[in-house]
Protein backbone atom coordinates (compact mmCIF):
# COMPACT_ATOMS: atom_id res chain seq x y z
CA UNK A 1 0.00 0.00 0.00
CA UNK A 2 0.63 3.95 -0.08
CA UNK A 3 0.76 5.68 3.01
CA UNK A 4 -2.19 7.54 1.58
CA UNK A 5 -4.03 4.45 1.16
CA UNK A 6 -2.76 2.55 4.47
CA UNK A 7 -4.59 5.97 5.91
CA UNK A 8 -7.46 5.77 4.40
CA UNK A 9 -7.86 2.03 5.79
CA UNK A 10 -7.43 3.54 9.59
CA UNK A 11 -9.66 6.09 8.61
CA UNK A 12 -12.57 3.91 7.10
CA UNK A 13 -11.95 1.37 10.56
CA UNK A 14 -11.53 4.05 13.37
CA UNK A 15 -12.77 7.31 12.10
CA UNK A 16 -13.54 8.78 15.56
CA UNK A 17 -11.14 7.86 17.44
CA UNK A 18 -8.95 10.23 18.53
CA UNK A 19 -5.54 10.63 16.05
CA UNK A 20 -3.39 13.35 17.34
CA UNK A 21 -2.86 15.21 20.44
CA UNK A 22 -1.01 18.51 21.27
CA UNK A 23 -0.37 18.81 24.80
CA UNK A 24 0.78 22.41 25.09
CA UNK A 25 -1.69 23.83 22.81
CA UNK A 26 -4.50 21.42 23.57
CA UNK A 27 -5.34 20.98 20.03
CA UNK A 28 -6.71 17.53 19.21
CA UNK A 29 -7.54 15.34 16.22
CA UNK A 30 -10.01 12.45 15.55
CA UNK A 31 -8.96 10.30 12.38
CA UNK A 32 -11.85 11.66 10.79
CA UNK A 33 -10.71 15.65 11.57
CA UNK A 34 -6.88 14.60 11.26
CA UNK A 35 -7.85 13.07 7.51
CA UNK A 36 -9.42 16.11 6.54
CA UNK A 37 -6.56 18.63 7.60
CA UNK A 38 -4.32 16.23 5.69
CA UNK A 39 -6.64 16.80 3.11
CA UNK A 40 -6.74 20.00 2.39
CA UNK A 41 -2.69 20.15 3.29
CA UNK A 42 -2.29 17.80 0.02
CA UNK A 43 -5.03 20.23 -2.14
CA UNK A 44 -3.10 23.34 -0.74
CA UNK A 45 0.56 21.65 -1.97
CA UNK A 46 -1.11 20.84 -5.41
CA UNK A 47 -2.13 24.42 -5.76
CA UNK A 48 0.80 25.53 -5.30
CA UNK A 49 1.96 23.21 -8.06
CA UNK A 50 3.85 20.49 -6.43
CA UNK A 51 5.10 18.12 -8.34
CA UNK A 52 5.35 14.03 -8.14
CA UNK A 53 8.72 13.80 -7.11
CA UNK A 54 9.56 17.09 -6.12
CA UNK A 55 10.97 17.69 -2.63
CA UNK A 56 9.53 19.56 0.10
CA UNK A 57 11.23 20.37 2.87
CA UNK A 58 9.82 20.80 6.46
CA UNK A 59 12.28 22.41 8.96
CA UNK A 60 10.32 22.51 12.42
CA UNK A 61 10.42 20.98 15.86
CA UNK A 62 7.74 18.57 17.03
CA UNK A 63 3.90 20.34 16.01
CA UNK A 64 1.38 18.35 14.86
CA UNK A 65 1.38 20.30 11.53
CA UNK A 66 4.33 18.28 10.77
CA UNK A 67 2.12 14.98 10.71
CA UNK A 68 0.06 16.80 8.17
CA UNK A 69 2.89 17.63 6.06
CA UNK A 70 4.09 14.11 6.47
CA UNK A 71 0.53 12.48 5.55
CA UNK A 72 -0.33 15.31 2.88
CA UNK A 73 2.83 15.08 0.91
CA UNK A 74 2.70 10.95 1.07
CA UNK A 75 -0.47 11.49 -0.61
CA UNK A 76 0.21 13.93 -3.15
CA UNK A 77 3.99 11.35 -3.65
CA UNK A 78 6.04 14.57 -3.31
CA UNK A 79 9.12 14.02 -1.51
CA UNK A 80 9.34 14.94 2.10
CA UNK A 81 12.62 16.31 3.25
CA UNK A 82 13.26 16.23 6.87
CA UNK A 83 15.69 18.58 8.37
CA UNK A 84 16.58 18.98 11.85
CA UNK A 85 15.45 21.57 13.73
CA UNK A 86 19.01 21.80 15.46
CA UNK A 87 20.09 22.83 11.74
CA UNK A 88 21.73 26.37 11.22
CA UNK A 89 21.80 28.28 8.05
CA UNK A 90 25.65 26.65 7.01
CA UNK A 91 23.79 22.96 7.65
CA UNK A 92 20.34 24.47 6.42
CA UNK A 93 21.68 25.46 3.12
CA UNK A 94 23.38 22.18 2.35
CA UNK A 95 20.33 19.77 2.68
CA UNK A 96 17.99 22.35 0.64
CA UNK A 97 20.97 22.48 -2.20
CA UNK A 98 21.53 18.76 -1.69
CA UNK A 99 18.27 17.68 -1.65
CA UNK A 100 17.14 20.49 -4.44
CA UNK A 101 14.24 21.48 -1.88
CA UNK A 102 11.43 23.35 -3.95
CA UNK A 103 9.12 23.99 -0.97
CA UNK A 104 10.24 24.34 2.61
CA UNK A 105 7.84 24.79 5.51
CA UNK A 106 8.99 25.89 8.83
CA UNK A 107 8.46 27.65 11.77
CA UNK A 108 9.44 31.63 12.57
CA UNK A 109 11.01 31.47 15.70
CA UNK A 110 11.58 28.72 17.97
CA UNK A 111 13.34 28.58 21.64
CA UNK A 112 16.23 31.67 20.98
CA UNK A 113 16.46 30.98 17.17
CA UNK A 114 15.12 33.05 14.29
CA UNK A 115 14.01 30.62 11.81
CA UNK A 116 13.04 33.41 9.60
CA UNK A 117 15.89 35.60 9.21
CA UNK A 118 17.92 32.05 9.08
CA UNK A 119 16.17 30.97 6.04
CA UNK A 120 16.26 34.65 4.39
CA UNK A 121 19.85 34.69 5.23
CA UNK A 122 21.07 31.52 2.90
CA UNK A 123 17.84 31.98 0.37
CA UNK A 124 20.30 33.51 -2.12
CA UNK A 125 22.42 30.63 -1.71
CA UNK A 126 19.05 27.94 -2.79
CA UNK A 127 18.51 28.92 -6.16
CA UNK A 128 15.59 26.11 -6.37
CA UNK A 129 13.64 26.97 -3.29
CA UNK A 130 10.85 28.79 -4.47
CA UNK A 131 8.28 28.68 -1.46
CA UNK A 132 8.71 28.87 2.29
CA UNK A 133 5.44 28.67 4.28
CA UNK A 134 5.87 29.63 7.65
CA UNK A 135 3.32 27.77 10.21
CA UNK A 136 1.31 29.46 12.35
CA UNK A 137 1.41 32.75 9.98
CA UNK A 138 -0.58 34.32 6.79
CA UNK A 139 1.64 31.73 4.46
CA UNK A 140 -0.11 28.99 6.51
CA UNK A 141 -3.68 29.98 6.41
CA UNK A 142 -2.92 30.90 2.66
CA UNK A 143 -1.74 27.24 1.48
CA UNK A 144 -5.08 26.11 3.74
CA UNK A 145 -7.52 27.82 2.08
CA UNK A 146 -5.52 27.74 -1.65
CA UNK A 147 -6.41 24.12 -1.71
CA UNK A 148 -10.04 25.04 -2.24
CA UNK A 149 -9.56 27.23 -5.21
CA UNK A 150 -8.48 24.07 -7.11
CA UNK A 151 -10.14 21.17 -8.69
CA UNK A 152 -11.08 18.32 -5.97
CA UNK A 153 -10.67 15.72 -8.64
CA UNK A 154 -6.87 16.76 -8.61
CA UNK A 155 -6.14 14.68 -5.72
CA UNK A 156 -7.35 11.16 -6.50
CA UNK A 157 -6.08 11.65 -9.68
CA UNK A 158 -2.60 12.14 -8.69
CA UNK A 159 -3.04 9.28 -6.07
CA UNK A 160 -4.33 7.09 -8.60
CA UNK A 161 -0.91 7.39 -10.50
CA UNK A 162 1.48 6.39 -7.48
CA UNK A 163 3.12 3.28 -6.53
CA UNK A 164 4.12 1.89 -3.50
CA UNK A 165 7.88 2.17 -4.99
CA UNK A 166 8.09 5.83 -5.47
CA UNK A 167 10.65 7.64 -3.28
CA UNK A 168 8.49 9.74 -0.91
CA UNK A 169 11.29 10.64 2.14
CA UNK A 170 14.47 11.83 2.80
CA UNK A 171 15.56 11.10 5.76
CA UNK A 172 18.95 12.69 6.85
CA UNK A 173 21.37 10.13 8.97
CA UNK A 174 21.99 11.44 12.51
CA UNK A 175 25.28 13.04 11.76
CA UNK A 176 27.05 10.72 14.68
CA UNK A 177 30.17 9.69 13.01
CA UNK A 178 30.57 12.15 10.39
CA UNK A 179 28.02 14.39 7.91
CA UNK A 180 24.52 13.63 7.71
CA UNK A 181 23.52 11.34 5.10
CA UNK A 182 20.38 11.63 2.53
CA UNK A 183 18.13 7.96 2.92
CA UNK A 184 16.14 7.64 0.11
CA UNK A 185 12.70 6.34 1.18
CA UNK A 186 9.68 5.17 -0.23
CA UNK A 187 6.04 4.02 1.03
CA UNK A 188 6.91 0.69 1.39
CA UNK A 189 9.98 0.81 2.98
CA UNK A 190 8.63 3.20 6.18
CA UNK A 191 5.05 1.96 6.11
CA UNK A 192 5.64 -1.58 6.40
CA UNK A 193 8.45 -0.94 9.07
CA UNK A 194 6.17 0.94 10.99
CA UNK A 195 3.21 -0.65 10.96
CA UNK A 196 6.07 -4.21 12.06
CA UNK A 197 7.46 -1.89 15.23
CA UNK A 198 3.53 -1.25 16.40
CA UNK A 199 3.29 -4.85 16.29
CA UNK A 200 6.33 -5.73 17.93
CA UNK A 201 4.77 -3.94 21.17
CA UNK A 202 1.25 -5.15 20.61
CA UNK A 203 -0.17 -1.72 19.14
CA UNK A 204 -3.95 -1.72 18.91
CA UNK A 205 -6.31 1.42 18.63
CA UNK A 206 -6.60 1.41 21.95
CA UNK A 207 -3.12 2.56 22.37
CA UNK A 208 -1.88 6.07 22.91
CA UNK A 209 1.80 6.49 22.09
CA UNK A 210 3.98 9.37 23.79
CA UNK A 211 6.27 10.69 21.17
CA UNK A 212 9.55 12.98 22.49
CA UNK A 213 11.74 11.82 20.18
CA UNK A 214 11.83 14.35 17.17
CA UNK A 215 9.42 13.85 14.06
CA UNK A 216 12.66 14.67 11.44
CA UNK A 217 13.84 11.67 12.68
CA UNK A 218 12.69 8.16 11.93
CA UNK A 219 12.09 6.97 15.82
CA UNK A 220 9.48 9.98 15.16
CA UNK A 221 8.11 9.41 12.19
CA UNK A 222 7.93 5.86 11.06
CA UNK A 223 8.76 3.81 14.70
CA UNK A 224 5.92 6.78 16.02
CA UNK A 225 3.58 8.28 13.76
CA UNK A 226 3.39 5.67 11.14
CA UNK A 227 3.21 2.44 13.47
CA UNK A 228 0.22 4.59 15.11
CA UNK A 229 -1.58 5.88 12.15
CA UNK A 230 -1.08 2.02 10.88
CA UNK A 231 -3.33 0.37 13.64
CA UNK A 232 -5.48 3.46 14.94
CA UNK A 233 -3.81 4.67 17.59
CA UNK A 234 -2.92 8.14 19.28
CA UNK A 235 -0.27 9.84 18.81
CA UNK A 236 0.37 12.14 21.61
CA UNK A 237 3.28 15.42 21.38
CA UNK A 238 4.73 15.83 24.72
CA UNK A 239 5.69 19.36 23.41
CA UNK A 240 7.54 20.90 20.71
CA UNK A 241 11.37 19.67 21.94
CA UNK A 242 12.22 17.09 24.60
CA UNK A 243 12.07 18.31 28.54
CA UNK A 244 11.93 15.45 30.91
CA UNK A 245 8.98 16.88 33.16
CA UNK A 246 7.07 17.68 30.53
CA UNK A 247 6.99 14.13 28.77
CA UNK A 248 6.06 12.62 32.39
CA UNK A 249 3.28 14.92 32.26
CA UNK A 250 1.70 14.21 29.33
CA UNK A 251 2.02 10.94 29.69
CA UNK A 252 -0.55 11.13 32.81
CA UNK A 253 -2.43 13.94 31.68
CA UNK A 254 -2.99 11.47 28.55
CA UNK A 255 -3.17 8.23 30.17
CA UNK A 256 -0.58 7.27 27.32
CA UNK A 257 0.13 3.66 27.42
CA UNK A 258 3.35 3.62 25.43
CA UNK A 259 6.34 6.22 25.67
CA UNK A 260 9.47 6.16 23.11
CA UNK A 261 12.90 7.53 23.96
CA UNK A 262 16.52 7.45 23.27
CA UNK A 263 18.79 6.40 25.76
CA UNK A 264 20.12 9.45 27.41
CA UNK A 265 15.86 10.86 27.49
CA UNK A 266 14.97 7.83 29.79
CA UNK A 267 18.12 8.78 31.81
CA UNK A 268 16.60 12.13 32.04
CA UNK A 269 13.23 11.12 33.10
CA UNK A 270 13.89 8.40 35.79
CA UNK A 271 16.29 11.67 37.21
CA UNK A 272 13.68 14.40 36.98
CA UNK A 273 12.64 14.99 40.80
CA UNK A 274 9.56 15.37 39.86
CA UNK A 275 8.79 11.75 39.01
CA UNK A 276 7.05 10.24 41.70
CA UNK A 277 4.30 13.00 41.55
CA UNK A 278 3.19 11.61 38.02
CA UNK A 279 0.93 8.38 37.43
CA UNK A 280 2.04 6.49 34.86
CA UNK A 281 -0.29 3.45 36.03
CA UNK A 282 -1.17 3.73 32.24
CA UNK A 283 2.26 2.77 30.83
CA UNK A 284 2.36 -0.64 29.30
CA UNK A 285 4.66 -0.69 26.61
CA UNK A 286 7.35 1.63 24.41
CA UNK A 287 10.33 1.67 22.81
CA UNK A 288 14.05 2.65 23.48
CA UNK A 289 16.22 3.00 20.43
CA UNK A 290 18.81 4.96 18.85
CA UNK A 291 21.89 4.11 20.62
CA UNK A 292 22.62 1.53 23.30
CA UNK A 293 20.65 0.74 25.85
CA UNK A 294 22.42 0.16 29.44
CA UNK A 295 21.02 -2.78 31.32
CA UNK A 296 20.51 -0.73 34.08
CA UNK A 297 18.59 1.76 32.69
CA UNK A 298 16.54 -0.79 30.63
CA UNK A 299 15.70 -2.38 33.98
CA UNK A 300 14.73 0.79 35.57
CA UNK A 301 12.50 1.48 32.73
CA UNK A 302 10.58 -1.25 33.45
CA UNK A 303 10.52 -0.91 37.61
CA UNK A 304 10.47 2.95 38.12
CA UNK A 305 8.39 3.64 35.05
CA UNK A 306 6.31 0.71 35.09
CA UNK A 307 6.95 -0.01 30.91
CA UNK A 308 6.44 -3.72 31.93
CA UNK A 309 6.40 -4.40 28.22
CA UNK A 310 8.99 -2.10 26.47
CA UNK A 311 10.79 -3.34 23.86
CA UNK A 312 14.60 -2.52 22.38
CA UNK A 313 14.86 -1.21 18.79
CA UNK A 314 18.13 -1.93 16.77
CA UNK A 315 18.42 0.17 13.19
CA UNK A 316 19.33 2.77 11.37
CA UNK A 317 18.02 5.20 9.18
CA UNK A 318 18.98 3.45 6.00
CA UNK A 319 16.96 0.57 7.01
CA UNK A 320 13.39 2.05 7.69
CA UNK A 321 14.79 1.99 10.39
CA UNK A 322 14.05 -0.97 12.48
CA UNK A 323 15.99 -4.65 11.73
CA UNK A 324 15.95 -6.06 15.39
CA UNK A 325 13.39 -5.92 18.41
CA UNK A 326 12.98 -7.53 21.54
CA UNK A 327 9.97 -9.03 22.85
CA UNK A 328 7.85 -8.32 25.60
CA UNK A 329 7.52 -11.51 26.74
CA UNK A 330 11.40 -12.31 26.51
CA UNK A 331 13.41 -13.04 29.66
CA UNK A 332 13.99 -10.25 31.76
CA UNK A 333 18.25 -10.90 31.22
CA UNK A 334 17.65 -11.39 27.09
CA UNK A 335 15.32 -8.44 27.15
CA UNK A 336 17.23 -5.99 28.27
CA UNK A 337 21.03 -7.11 27.16
CA UNK A 338 19.99 -7.95 23.34
CA UNK A 339 18.36 -5.64 20.40
CA UNK A 340 16.10 -8.78 20.18
CA UNK A 341 15.91 -11.43 17.32
CA UNK A 342 15.48 -9.89 13.48
CA UNK A 343 12.04 -8.35 12.19
CA UNK A 344 9.65 -9.97 10.08
CA UNK A 345 10.47 -10.27 6.34
CA UNK A 346 14.25 -8.67 7.22
CA UNK A 347 17.17 -10.88 7.06
CA UNK A 348 20.53 -10.35 9.22
CA UNK A 349 24.00 -11.65 9.23
CA UNK A 350 27.35 -10.86 10.79
CA UNK A 351 30.04 -10.84 9.06
CA UNK A 352 33.70 -10.79 9.23
CA UNK A 353 34.66 -7.01 7.91
CA UNK A 354 37.60 -7.60 6.49
CA UNK A 355 36.67 -10.97 4.11
CA UNK A 356 33.19 -10.42 4.80
CA UNK A 357 32.18 -14.25 5.36
CA UNK A 358 29.69 -14.61 8.05
CA UNK A 359 31.12 -15.46 11.60
CA UNK A 360 30.19 -18.19 13.71
CA UNK A 361 27.29 -17.21 16.55
CA UNK A 362 28.79 -15.50 19.61
CA UNK A 363 31.54 -13.85 17.68
CA UNK A 364 31.84 -10.02 16.53
CA UNK A 365 31.24 -9.39 13.14
CA UNK A 366 29.71 -6.49 11.52
CA UNK A 367 25.90 -6.32 10.96
CA UNK A 368 24.66 -6.87 7.91
CA UNK A 369 21.15 -6.19 7.10
CA UNK A 370 18.54 -6.79 3.76
CA UNK A 371 15.12 -7.18 2.82
CA UNK A 372 12.20 -4.48 2.05
CA UNK A 373 13.47 -2.25 4.57
CA UNK A 374 16.94 -1.49 2.99
CA UNK A 375 16.25 2.18 1.08
CA UNK A 376 16.20 2.98 -2.27
CA UNK A 377 20.00 4.72 -2.03
CA UNK A 378 21.50 7.55 -0.94
CA UNK A 379 20.00 10.67 -2.29
CA UNK A 380 23.05 12.10 -5.19
CA UNK A 381 25.17 10.20 -3.46
CA UNK A 382 25.72 6.72 -5.61
CA UNK A 383 29.33 6.01 -4.49
CA UNK A 384 28.71 6.26 -0.84
CA UNK A 385 25.33 3.71 -1.99
CA UNK A 386 27.54 1.09 -3.51
CA UNK A 387 30.01 1.32 -0.44
CA UNK A 388 27.11 0.68 1.77
CA UNK A 389 24.71 -2.10 0.00
CA UNK A 390 26.80 -4.85 -2.00
CA UNK A 391 25.71 -6.36 -5.22
CA UNK A 392 23.86 -9.09 -3.38
CA UNK A 393 21.74 -5.96 -1.91
CA UNK A 394 23.15 -6.31 1.81
CA UNK A 395 23.42 -2.91 3.49
CA UNK A 396 26.02 -3.00 5.62
CA UNK A 397 25.63 -0.99 8.54
CA UNK A 398 29.03 -0.46 10.19
CA UNK A 399 27.77 -1.81 13.40
CA UNK A 400 29.29 -4.64 15.57
CA UNK A 401 27.15 -7.32 16.49
CA UNK A 402 26.68 -10.60 18.27
CA UNK A 403 24.58 -13.29 17.21
CA UNK A 404 23.65 -16.10 20.31
CA UNK A 405 22.67 -18.98 19.29
CA UNK A 406 18.93 -18.59 19.91
CA UNK A 407 19.46 -15.87 16.67
CA UNK A 408 19.32 -12.59 19.46
CA UNK A 409 21.60 -9.79 18.43
CA UNK A 410 23.55 -8.03 20.79
CA UNK A 411 25.31 -4.73 19.50
CA UNK A 412 28.73 -4.31 20.99
CA UNK A 413 29.26 -0.90 18.95
CA UNK A 414 30.05 0.62 16.00
CA UNK A 415 33.19 -0.19 14.02
CA UNK A 416 34.40 3.21 14.30
CA UNK A 417 33.94 3.68 18.13
CA UNK A 418 35.73 0.34 18.56
CA UNK A 419 39.77 0.92 20.29
CA UNK A 420 42.59 -1.36 19.25
CA UNK A 421 45.22 -0.58 22.51
CA UNK A 422 48.04 -2.47 22.53
CA UNK A 423 46.48 -4.95 19.88
CA UNK A 424 43.84 -5.61 21.91
CA UNK A 425 40.13 -4.80 20.49
CA UNK A 426 38.20 -2.69 23.04
CA UNK A 427 34.36 -2.17 22.57
CA UNK A 428 34.14 0.98 24.73
CA UNK A 429 30.32 -0.35 25.12
CA UNK A 430 31.51 -2.56 27.56
CA UNK A 431 33.48 -0.82 29.95
CA UNK A 432 30.31 1.33 29.80
CA UNK A 433 28.02 -0.63 30.94
CA UNK A 434 30.11 -1.40 33.91
CA UNK A 435 30.56 2.36 34.80
CA UNK A 436 26.79 2.29 34.82
CA UNK A 437 26.88 -0.26 37.78
CA UNK A 438 28.69 2.57 39.97
CA UNK A 439 26.05 4.15 42.59
CA UNK A 440 27.50 7.46 41.59
CA UNK A 441 27.63 7.66 38.34
CA UNK A 442 24.35 8.55 36.14
CA UNK A 443 26.12 8.29 32.75
CA UNK A 444 29.71 6.94 31.42
CA UNK A 445 30.78 7.37 27.92
CA UNK A 446 34.08 5.82 26.40
CA UNK A 447 36.78 6.86 23.66
CA UNK A 448 40.02 6.01 22.14
CA UNK A 449 42.34 8.94 21.65
CA UNK A 450 46.06 8.03 20.05
CA UNK A 451 48.96 7.39 22.31
CA UNK A 452 52.40 6.88 21.75
CA UNK A 453 53.18 3.88 23.30
CA UNK A 454 49.61 1.58 22.97
CA UNK A 455 48.46 3.09 19.75
CA UNK A 456 45.35 3.87 21.59
CA UNK A 457 44.12 4.94 25.57
CA UNK A 458 40.86 4.93 26.98
CA UNK A 459 39.17 7.91 28.25
CA UNK A 460 35.85 7.21 29.77
CA UNK A 461 33.87 10.91 30.61
CA UNK A 462 31.22 10.80 33.31
CA UNK A 463 28.43 12.20 34.62
CA UNK A 464 28.09 12.28 38.40
CA UNK A 465 24.73 11.95 40.89
CA UNK A 466 24.52 15.50 42.35
CA UNK A 467 26.35 15.24 45.55
CA UNK A 468 28.25 12.54 44.48
CA UNK A 469 31.99 12.62 46.35
CA UNK A 470 35.30 13.20 44.05
CA UNK A 471 35.80 11.01 41.35
CA UNK A 472 38.99 10.95 39.65
CA UNK A 473 41.14 8.08 38.18
CA UNK A 474 42.51 6.99 41.42
CA UNK A 475 38.82 6.30 42.50
CA UNK A 476 37.84 4.61 38.83
CA UNK A 477 40.96 2.07 39.13
CA UNK A 478 39.90 1.02 42.75
CA UNK A 479 36.35 0.25 41.08
CA UNK A 480 37.46 -1.74 38.08
CA UNK A 481 40.40 -3.32 39.98
CA UNK A 482 39.56 -7.30 39.65
CA UNK A 483 36.66 -6.45 38.00
CA UNK A 484 37.95 -5.55 34.23
CA UNK A 485 41.04 -6.20 32.61
CA UNK A 486 43.72 -4.40 33.29
CA UNK A 487 44.20 -3.29 29.60
CA UNK A 488 39.97 -1.98 29.38
CA UNK A 489 40.60 0.03 32.73
CA UNK A 490 40.29 3.77 31.15
CA UNK A 491 43.59 5.70 31.82
CA UNK A 492 41.89 8.90 32.00
CA UNK A 493 38.75 10.55 33.58
CA UNK A 494 36.49 13.48 32.52
CA UNK A 495 33.61 14.41 35.41
CA UNK A 496 31.09 16.06 32.93
CA UNK A 497 28.01 17.54 32.84
CA UNK A 498 27.08 17.24 29.55
CA UNK A 499 27.89 15.21 26.59
CA UNK A 500 28.49 17.04 23.06
CA UNK A 501 24.98 15.28 21.94
CA UNK A 502 23.29 15.35 18.31
CA UNK A 503 19.27 16.39 18.42
CA UNK A 504 18.21 12.83 18.06
CA UNK A 505 20.04 12.49 21.68
CA UNK A 506 23.04 10.44 20.54
CA UNK A 507 26.33 10.97 21.96
CA UNK A 508 28.90 12.70 19.33
CA UNK A 509 31.85 10.61 20.02
CA UNK A 510 33.62 12.06 17.42
CA UNK A 511 33.39 15.39 19.21
CA UNK A 512 33.99 14.11 22.70
CA UNK A 513 37.48 12.42 20.81
CA UNK A 514 38.77 16.03 19.55
CA UNK A 515 37.97 17.38 22.44
CA UNK A 516 40.10 14.94 24.76
CA UNK A 517 42.89 14.98 21.88
CA UNK A 518 42.98 19.00 22.74
CA UNK A 519 42.66 18.90 26.50
CA UNK A 520 45.55 15.77 26.77
CA UNK A 521 48.04 17.54 24.18
P1 LIG B 1 25.58 8.76 10.99
O1 LIG B 1 25.24 7.58 10.15
O2 LIG B 1 25.26 10.04 10.32
O3 LIG B 1 26.93 8.74 11.60
P2 LIG B 1 23.82 7.55 12.95
O4 LIG B 1 24.36 6.26 12.45
O5 LIG B 1 23.78 7.75 14.43
O6 LIG B 1 24.59 8.77 12.28
P3 LIG B 1 21.05 6.93 12.66
O7 LIG B 1 20.66 6.32 11.38
O8 LIG B 1 20.12 7.86 13.33
O9 LIG B 1 22.36 7.76 12.42
O10 LIG B 1 21.40 5.83 13.74
C1 LIG B 1 21.68 4.49 13.45
C2 LIG B 1 22.73 3.95 14.38
O11 LIG B 1 22.31 4.06 15.75
C3 LIG B 1 23.01 2.49 14.19
O12 LIG B 1 23.90 2.28 13.11
C4 LIG B 1 23.60 2.10 15.56
O13 LIG B 1 24.97 2.42 15.64
C5 LIG B 1 22.86 2.98 16.52
N1 LIG B 1 21.75 2.25 17.18
C6 LIG B 1 20.46 2.32 16.88
N2 LIG B 1 19.73 1.55 17.71
C7 LIG B 1 20.60 0.96 18.56
C8 LIG B 1 20.47 0.05 19.66
N3 LIG B 1 19.30 -0.40 20.06
N4 LIG B 1 21.62 -0.35 20.27
C9 LIG B 1 22.81 0.11 19.87
N5 LIG B 1 22.99 0.97 18.86
C10 LIG B 1 21.91 1.40 18.21
MG1 LIG C 1 24.83 5.63 10.52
Amino acid sequence: DTIGANLAATVARFPDREALVDVPSGRRWTYREFDADVRRVALGLLALGVDRGERVGIWAPNVPEWLLVQYATARIGAILVNINPAYRGHELSYVLQQAGVRTLISTETFKTSDYRAIVDQIRPECPALREVVYLGTADWSELLDGGSTVDEALLPDREATLTFDDPINIQYTSGTTGFPKGATLSHHNILNNGFFVAEGQGITEADRICVPVPFYHCFGMVMGNLAATSHGACVVIPGPAFDPAATLRAVAAERCTALYGVPTMFIAELAEPSLPEHDLSSLRTGVMAGSPCPVEVMKRVIGELGMAEVTICYGMTETSPVSCQTRGDDDLERRVSTVGAVHPHVEVKVVDPATGAPVPRGEAGELCTRGYSVMLGYWNLPDMTAESIDAGRWMHTGDLAVMDPAGYLSIVGRIKDMVIRGGENIYPREIEEFLYTHPDIVDAQVIGVPDAKYGEELVAWVKLREGAAEFGVEQLRAFCAGKLAHYKIPRYVRVVDAFPMTVTGKVRKVEMREISIAELG
